[in-house]
Parts: structure tokens; sequence; C-alpha cells
């Protein structure tokens, strides 16, 4: 097999830029805000709480894939335009989900890092399109997928010349029923000792329960990821999508106080 680009080969591992945020330097980046984009009003108020807390990046779902063809599927572009003016309005770079190779070039103007979800890490189609980019990509984990599937998607964005990639392990199907996933902390600890790419921790999707996810953020953070991505909603109990495991701005703040405190040194 030819030596693959997400290998780690000289010690040194990647870290990727969005905007004036580093995923994968020094510092831990934190990525939060509602599940989905629900309006203009709802998504500033978090956004300048997020922005308050210390948050690098906000989050929210334009595009949504949802189990149930019946369920919200978001705003789509509408939504797009909403994120990046609530963006400029407070000062921080937006993220989205992006679905459709025909929704990649658009996009461009109105996000700032692309997201991949679970569903779509073996679309490569998708890949390749967005591989064509010079855009940030958070490429998560397929939900039934192997370390090794993953990590060929990855080389599948790069192999076209994107290499802003970051991996994001949001749990994987298991036997286990207690918990919506059952996140792999494995997988970070492998990704940081063996492959260059950045790799963060999504806890809401990991657990699906929100009051999981303050311990498995920092035992994320304990097992070396660069950073979280996390669901969160001024009033969690009223979230569009995903309420069940969206956390409240004080918890939020809790997490962020807490990561800060964490000075692993995994050398
Ligand atoms: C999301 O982040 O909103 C999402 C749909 O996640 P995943 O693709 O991991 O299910
Ligand atoms: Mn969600």
């Amino acid at each position: 097999m030819n030596k693959l680009l997400v290998e780690n080969t000289d010690g040194g591992s990647v870290a990727v830029h969005v905007k004036n945020v580093i995923i994968g330097g020094k510092e831990k980046v934190v990525i939060s805000g509602p599940c989905a984009v629900e309006d203009y009003d709802i998504m500033i108020s978090i956004a300048r709480k997020l922005k308050k807390l210390g948050v690098d990046i906000i989050r929210g779902g334009a595009f949504k894939p949802r189990t149930s063809p019946y369920s919200f599927q978001g705003l789509e572009n509408e939504g797009l335009k909403i994120l990046k003016k609530i963006g400029e309005e407070v000062g921080m770079p937006v993220i989205s989900e992006i679905m459709d190779t025909r929704d990649v070039e658009g996009c461009y103007n109105y996000i700032d890092m692309i997201q991949i979800g679970s569903r779509n890490m073996y679309n490569y189609s998708l890949l390749k399109e967005v591989g064509k980019t010079n855009m940030p990509i958070l490429l998560k984990r397929g939900m039934s997928a192997t370390i090794e599937e993953w990590l060929y998607a990855a080389e599948y964005i790069m192999a076209e010349g994107n290499k802003s990639v970051v991996l994001c392990e949001r749990g994987i199907r298991t036997f286990e029923t207690y918990t919506r996933n059952t996140l792999d902390l494995n997988a970070v600890a492998l990704i940081k000792e063996r492959y260059r790419l950045p790799v963060i921790v999504d806890p809401s999707h990991g657990t699906g329960i929100r009051e999981l996810v303050t311990r498995m953020s920092l035992a994320a953070i304990t097992a070396g990821a660069d950073g979280l991505e996390i669901e969160s909603h001024i009033v969690p109990d009223e979230a569009m999508s995903d309420a069940a495991q969206t956390i409240s701005m004080e918890t939020l703040k809790t997490i962020i106080q807490n990561v800060k405190k964490l000075n692993i040194d995994f050398s």
C-alpha cells in the first residue's frame, strides 16, 4: 500500500485554520451551538452567549439529515444565510453540514468550515467535491465505520488537494442501547498517536443524553482530543432537534472552565 497522506511520517501533526481559530494547536477548540438553525432571533441570542463563554466556532445545522423524512429538515439555504449574518455580527467563524455535492460551491459564501456528517462519511462523490475546495472540513465518523474506513474517507478529501481536514469522533453503534451511541475514545488516542490530523469529539451525539456531556467532554480532552463539538441552546428543552442531548449555556460554561484547567502533557 502507498504511504497515506493521513499518516504521521515526520512526527509532526497538522493544524487546521478556520479564520483566526487553529484546530490542532496548543489551545483546545470548542465548537458549539444548536443542532439546527431555527430562526434568526434564537440564533443571534445563542451566538452572543457563545461568544461571551469563549466558544471558538458557532455550529448550526441548515440541512438536517433526520432519521424520519417527516421530522424538521432544517431551513436549508435560509439557514446558511442566518449563520453568515450572525457570524459577522458576533465576529466568529461558523460551521454547518453540507449533504449534497450541488450545495458545495454555493456554501463558500456563507460558512467558514464544512461539516460532513456521519451519514455521509461514505459519500465518496461528496468527499471528492469538498476535496477540490480550500475550505476546512470537519469529517464526522460514520456511525458504523471502522477507524480505517474513516481515515480512508479523510484520504479521499486530501487526495483531491484539500489537506485541511479535522476528524470528529461522534460515537459508533454497538450492542449498547442505554446511550444513543458508544463514544469511542480509543479512536482519539490512536489517531493522536499514529496520524497527523487533528481530532475533536462530539459528546452530544456520542451519548444522546445531556447529563453525560460534561463528563464525556472532559474524558475526550483527557484522551488527547484537540477540541469538542457540543450541541447547546438557550432553552435546551425547546430545541427543534436533538433536545435530549442539548446542553444549557450554564453547563457549557462549566465544561469550558474545566477544559481550561486540564493541561495534560502527552509527550
Ligand atoms: C450534527 O452534528 O448535527 C449531526 C447530524 O451529527 P452526525 O452527523 O454525527 O449524526
Ligand atoms: Mn444533532
